[in-house]
């Protein structure tokens, strides 16, 4: 059985003879790895991460080296040997990454991966280099770009333990608790100059890159073409360059959104997590559902990188396990600025005329203000006055919104669209009313309050541009900065990391919205929102922040309008321990969708039995560190009827196996074929 280890190696010393091989298929059916016996030219060439082609049937297919051993099950007489080795391939510990990521969030190696192979790569089979691009370019730095500023006091004193951090190399995790505008991204810059300097290389994971192309822009001005940007207007073309630069060591700096904790960058110092609280670094879809937060650290951890996550606003779950540095003050010595709470219990819908005067003052002052309203489109939903129909989708159990520009009427949860009606169908009136305000209702209406020609209003929300292109968003933010004054509106968006110092008003609509969501996270998303908006203003002039609400005593509400970020996370670190919900114990959410709500309520029943089946057989006491609750229905999604099941507990490693092996075994028994299983851990 298995080859003899190799006579006359020709190359370096002699390499092991069997090579393990995942398939890069999405086809279920070639789930490997599959053996393969290496020749003598290959031997000691290939490693864990080497990007193979295989003879595969009667075809030839690209797979991945996923492990190397000295012999195989399989007779020698039946291996193949690969055809050849592509030049590039996957660093060895991505593959760890990737074989932790299928551990830690209920997925299948193949698919965990895919988050780590080079872009494109299934269809990279003929395996031909790009031509390179020319001799990288000269720096940018010079005169297109800024000198270092010189350090604050809290800046010097912040990159004391930092500096000391990546000077002794080995897991570290720091949390810079800084306010908005207390330079953190100086820092970051600093932080990376030095990983630089000492011969590693660094990535940079920013929320959203069309959102904050400021920190971008910081980036490339101090540091050129050593940095590499992902975004997602990059063609495959583009994409596959820079994940060459990255791996041949050009460029030694990734930017990028949730997936540049993949970059496959060796030598690895520094991972920075700008605006930790974000909740785009999780994954909400498909599989693997990964925070890359949390994959963050376990790659800090595997490389001995330093992890500097920074936020005004950070998550309880950081602030419990992270070593913070603090930046208490604004770069400028600016104060905060002051937020206002305004009681809208008894009083129409719109503005307060507080804010109202507000706005029309920062109008006549020739200033700029932002103003957030979470929610899209023209009115929530509409209904037929003489019938009382709803306008519904027909695929989900969810009221359509008005998009009026556009002439449609749109899902938020599946997309499906259809055109504004001018009647009911079911009676015929063409008395329709709409009720509530969106963002485009509320800019359209701004805009005849405001309007005297010089004071234009700009939108900021996943519509604009239909379908929300990344450019357009951009382009939006850059004529709001250009703009000599303004009013910015938009969903959360506008809360995000935006450095504008003429924004002098920050005014919050409805902010008691996110609180009715039922979710153990929506007092931390309503203080994050709140504090992130007042962060926006006032950073070059005195700011003032007005916050509309029908709940003013809320906590979440009360603690941001004194910008109270320590005492809002003390009481909800006390809250959570309590129920023993993040980070005091974990969730795992597993979601049964079928066409009929019976089948999916029928699998949800064994899923919740095979999960505590298991649990039972490696906790026969059982403790109680793990419970299983419903299964409960949720609203029709897609045309599909679900169920969900909560899991909660305070072992996770052990409840997301049971919870993997039970879905597994659920989704093999043919009683429930035609049901779809999704399990999500830690599901935000
Ligand atoms: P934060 O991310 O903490 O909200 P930023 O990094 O956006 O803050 O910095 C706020 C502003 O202060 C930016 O315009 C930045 O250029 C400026 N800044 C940062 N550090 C310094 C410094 N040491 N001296 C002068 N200006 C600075
Ligand atoms: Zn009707
Ligand atoms: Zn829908």
């Amino acid at each position: 059985m298995g080859v003899s280890a190799p006579t006359q190696p020709r190359r370096g010393p002699a390499g092991a003879a069997i090579v393990r091989v995942e398939p890069i298929t999405t086809a279920r059916a070639l789930c490997g790895p599959f053996d393969y016996r290496l020749g003598e030219e290959l031997r000691g060439e290939v490693e864990r991460g080497s990007m193979l082609v295989v003879p595969f049937g009667r075809r030839q297919i690209l797979g991945v080296v996923t492990g190397l051993a000295e012999r195989s099950d399989v007779p020698s007489e039946k291996l193949l040997e690969p055809v050849r080795a592509l030049e590039l391939g996957v660093p060895a510990e991505l593959i760890a990454l990737a074989e932790w990521v299928a551990a830690e969030y209920c997925s299948t190696f193949a698919r965990a991966l895919g988050l780590v192979l080079p872009p494109g790569a299934a269809r990279r089979l003929s395996g031909r280099r790009r031509r390179r691009s020319a001799e990288p370019r000269h720096r940018t730095v010079g005169a297109t770009a800024s000198e270092p500023p010189t350090l604050s006091a809290d800046q010097r004193q912040a990159l004391v333990p930092i500096l000391a951090a990546l000077a002794e190399p080995g897991a570290q995790q720091l949390l810079l608790r800084g306010v908005t505008g207390s330079g953190k991204t100086e820092v970051y810059l600093r932080a990376t100059e030095s990983a630089l300097a000492s011969g590693r290389s660094a990535i940079v994971m920013v929320p959203e890159i069309a959102l904050t192309p400021q920190i971008v822009t910081r980036f490339v001005a101090r540091f050129g073409d050593t940095v590499a940007v992902l975004h997602s207007r990059l063609t495959a073309g583009q994409r596959y360059e820079q994940w060459r630069r990255l791996r041949e060591g050009e460029a030694r700096v990734c930017v990028g959104p949730r997936s540049a904790v993949f970059a496959p960058l060796g030598d690895l110092g520094l991972i920075v997590v700008d605006e930790e609280h974000d909740a785009s670094y999780k994954q909400h879809e498909g599989d693997p559902r990964y925070d890359a937060r949390e994959v963050a650290v376990r790659r800090a951890e595997q490389t001995g990188a330093l992890l500097l996550a920074g936020s005004a606003t950070p998550r309880p779950e950081s602030v419990r396990r992270m070593r913070a540095v603090e930046l208490p003050r604004r770069v400028d010595g600016r104060p905060l600025p002051s937020v206002s709470v305004l009681d809208m219990r008894g009083l129409r819908p719109g503005l307060h005329p507080v804010t109202a005067e507000a706005l029309a003052r920062v109008r006549d002052e020739g200033g700029k203000a932002i103003v957030l309203l979470n929610r899209r489109g023209w009115s929530n939903f509409m209904s037929c006055r003489s019938c009382g129909r709803v306008w519904s989708c027909p695929e989900c159990d969810v009221a359509l919104v008005l998009h009026r520009a556009g002439g449609y009427l749109a899902c938020h949860h599946c997309g499906h669209r259809e055109r504004t009606p001018a009647s009911c169908p079911d009676c015929g009136s063409t008395s329709v009313a709409r009720h509530g305000a969106g963002t485009e209702r509320l800019a359209h209406d701004l805009a005849e309050i405001l309007d005297d020609g010089g004071f234009p209003v700009f939108r900021l929300d996943a519509d604009v541009l239909d379908g929300g292109q990344e450019a357009e968003h951009g382009t939006v933010l850059a004529s709001f900065e250009a703009a000599a004054s303004g009013v910015l509106i938009g969903t959360q968006m506008v809360a995000k990391g935006h450095d504008f110092p003429d924004v002098t008003l920050g005014v919050v609509l409805d902010a008691d919205a996110t609180l009715r969501f039922p979710d153990f996270r929506a007092e931390e998303r309503t203080f994050a929102l709140i504090a992130q908006l007042a962060g926006r203003a006032g950073r070059g002039a005195e700011g003032r922040v007005l916050v509309q609400t029908i709940a003013p005593e809320a906590r979440a509400i009360r603690y941001a309008a004194r910008h109270d970020s320590r005492g809002f996370l003390e009481a909800e670190l006390q809250r959570r321990e309590a129920l023993a919900y993040p980070p005091y114990g974990h969730l795992v959410r597993i979601v049964m969708g079928a066409e009929t709500g019976e089948p999916a309520r029928a699998a949800a029943l064994d899923v919740r039995q095979g999960t505590l089946d298991r649990l039972a057989e490696v906790d026969p006491t059982g403790s109680g560190a793990t419970a299983v609750l419903g299964p409960a229905p949720l609203f029709r999604l897609r045309g599909r009827e679900r169920q969900v099941l909560v899991v909660k507990t305070t072992r996770r490693a052990e409840a997301v196996a049971a919870v993997g092996r039970a879905v597994a075994a659920t989704a093999a028994d043919r009683t429930h074929a035609g049901v779809s299983f999704s399990v999500d851990v830690d599901p935000q």
